[in-house]
């Protein structure tokens, strides 16, 4: 893939990864963020720098892969001249209809499998996740163990396609920030998972997990669809709030089986996921 694309993808996880850092740390480390953001526009040619910046003043999600051939970010049809533009990488492909810039995503090693689910009539987190989706007693030590148990819950309801891959791409992810927050929780996750809405999975370890030298008992496994990008900052903000009482955790945490644990966790966050 052309150089300068490849530059475009990393500059937006990081600029993503420093929003989710922002709702979730203590921002002690965003100048170092901002800095490395920088350093990275200063990469890009006058061309593509001027386009990321017009688009990333309007919103912070300025680049998005083709996903059977629509654009990933707004769901519209992208010509076919186009996709093969994008795919042979020679030069900037813009979105006709939200003007992002785009990239081929054939090689995107993770799908969601299930398609879209109805959502009519569901509140908070139903309308990503269900009591099929949560596993009260995780066993694994470490983040990689636990991401692991995770996605093969989601492998296992059809929710993707690979389990491994989705381990690889969510340690791919935390290599580059640890989604362990002060709260007990950590946020594994998986951007650019298309083909359905944002799917989450949800554990509990009674012992906790190392995750990077940061102890958490609490797990949410999400797959995020690039559209989704920006509600997902709000999802984690919601459940960083609704998870700030330890009486709360220490409820999730000692829940029995995976009926109880359903109902804990959807009734503690029902506040803030509206
Ligand atoms: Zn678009």
């Amino acid at each position: 893939m052309n150089e300068e694309i490849s530059t475009l993808k990393e500059l937006q996880e990081l600029v993503l990864i420093r929003d989710e850092y922002f709702q979730t740390g203590d921002g002690d480390r965003m100048d170092e963020f901002n800095a490395k953001i920088e350093n990275l526009k200063s990469k890009l040619g006058p061309q593509a720098r001027t386009i990321f910046n017009r688009l990333y003043q309007r919103n912070h999600v300025a680049v998005a892969g083709i996903t059977n051939n629509c654009c990933a970010a707004c769901g519209m049809t992208v010509p076919v001249a186009n996709v093969q533009m994008a795919r042979v990488g020679e030069r900037i492909v813009c979105c006709a209809s939200c003007g992002r810039i785009l990239y081929a995503a054939d090689e995107e090693t993770v799908s969601n499998v299930k398609g879209k689910v109805d959502q009519d009539g569901k509140v908070g987190l139903e309308r990503f996740s269900s009591v099929k989706l949560v596993m009260p007693d995780l066993k694994a030590k470490d983040r990689v163990g636990a991401i692991g148990e995770l996605a093969e819950l989601l492998e296992t309801n059809d929710c993707i396609d690979s389990a491994d891959n989705v381990v690889a791409a969510a340690m791919a992810r935390e290599e580059i920030l640890s989604t362990a927050t002060d709260n007990d929780v950590a946020f594994p996750h998986v951007r650019g998972v298309e083909g359905g809405g944002l799917t989450i999975a949800v554990g509990v370890s009674k012992k906790g997990i190392d995750w990077g030298g940061v102890k958490v008992h609490i797990v949410f496994l999400s797959m995020i669809p690039v559209a989704v990008s920006a509600y997902y900052l709000r999802f984690m903000g919601a459940v960083t709030k609704s998870f700030c009482k330890p009486n709360v955790r220490e409820l999730v945490i000692a829940a029995q089986d995976e009926a109880n644990l359903w109902r804990l966790v959807q009734k503690h966050t029902r506040t803030e996921l509206k």
